[in-house]
């Protein structure tokens, strides 16, 4: 049944599911909004890059959709017009409401 999956899509599963599962226990500090000031991430972080992350959303080569920003990510907890804010992905540091990386998702409505 798993034969019909390429190879990158089951990695690029696994990866996002570990990365999810080691993040999850933090979800409720940063979508609680009482997590502390905290730095931007740094496109070089080695997790930043593992996601293809980049603070300018029109940098990022593997983005399709122009539409697709952090601030309208489902990981992405700031206040409507922040110009950063917490992800859920890359904890203790804050991502540009401009920013995007692969492991972008629609907000939940
Ligand atoms: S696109 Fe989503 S998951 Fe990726 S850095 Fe931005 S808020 Fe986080």
């Amino acid at each position: 049944m798993t034969d019909h999956i390429p190879e990158n899509s089951r990695r690029r599963f696994i990866k996002l599911t570990a990365i999810g599962l080691a993040a999850a226990p933090f979800a409720n500090v940063l979508l609680s909004g009482s997590a502390e000031a905290a730095d931007p991430i740094s496109e070089t972080d080695p997790q930043a890059t593992a996601l293809g992350y980049k603070a300018d959303a029109t940098k990022a080569e593997k983005r399709k959709d122009a539409t697709q920003l952090c601030s309208n990510c489902n990981f992405y907890s700031a206040k409507a017009g922040d110009a950063s804010g917490p992800c859920v992905l890359f904890q203790g540091k804050l991502v540009t409401a401009n920013g995007w990386c692969t492991a972008w998702a629609k907000k939940a409505a």
